[in-house]
């Protein structure tokens, strides 16, 4: 099954190696989107057109538009070439506060314009210690869907604890299999047909293989192992 993979770079490289990487991007039959800082979208929509790669912002304002300083609309990601927008990553919901009430709005915007929403959900690792794991993933979606049924969505799987950025010491690991397919089984009985859902959190080339071939996963988010293209590009050519 084609499979979705989706480098977030967050706040790191240069539009210059942002070029570099997609002009040395691979590509087989999987769809890959790159998710790049705003400033950089207009400068690498030609060549990901070119190329057949997709882009996608990392935020979206909750408003349409206005007097809303430091903000980008979904208006403005369809204008600098934004197939997809990532919403509710663990990083904008620890340090900038965002709420699912916040993410149902931007998904209502992003979907005016086309826009395919990317929802990251998933449980810290008190939550987790909790048995929270699956109460945390309802809230959030039932909060993040509210008024929102049969549209093209993807959501992402992403545990905190098993994001690198948030793990410490040499031992960085992603979620067990077995925790993705449990995960995954239990967002697919919330949503329609046409969500998929995928994993985030320390895929890499070595465990990419083993993930991406499991029936109950879509695709992956790949943040630290996505900074290199030479290690997005054995994802892609492991998968
Ligand atoms: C992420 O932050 O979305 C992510 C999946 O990061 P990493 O792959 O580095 O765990």
């Amino acid at each position: 099954m084609r499979k979705i993979l989706i480098a977030n770079w967050k706040m790191n490289l240069s539009v210059s190696e942002g070029l570099t990487y997609l002009k040395a991007l691979k590509k087989n039959a999987n769809e890959v989107v790159i998710a790049a800082p705003f400033t950089f979208l207009n400068d690498l929509k030609k060549i990901a057109r070119q190329k057949n790669i997709k882009l996608a912002a990392q935020n979206v304002s909750q408003f349409a538009e206005g007097a809303y300083t430091g903000e980008a609309s979904a208006k403005m990601l369809k204008e600098a070439g934004c197939s997809y927008c990532l919403l509710g990553h663990s990083e904008r919901r620890i340090y900038f506060q965002e709420s699912d009430a916040q993410i149902n709005q931007q998904i209502k915007n992003l979907l005016k314009y086309k826009i395919t929403p990317i929802i990251c959900v998933g449980e810290t690792k008190q939550q987790r210690q909790k048995g929270l794991t699956k109460q945390v993933i309802k809230a959030q979606l039932k909060a993040a869907l509210a008024g929102i049924k049969n549209v093209p969505l993807i959501i992402a799987y992403e545990p905190v604890w098993a994001i690198s950025t948030f793990q410490t010491g040499k031992n960085i690991q992603s979620a067990s299999l077995k925790d993705i397919i449990a995960a995954h089984n239990y967002i697919r009985s919330f949503v329609s047909g046409k969500t998929r859902v995928i994993y985030g959190g320390t895929v890499n080339p070595q465990n990419s293989k083993a993930i991406l071939k499991l029936k109950q996963v879509d695709g992956a988010l790949v943040g630290g192992a996505s900074l290199k293209v030479s290690s997005f590009n054995a994802i892609i050519q492991n998968t």
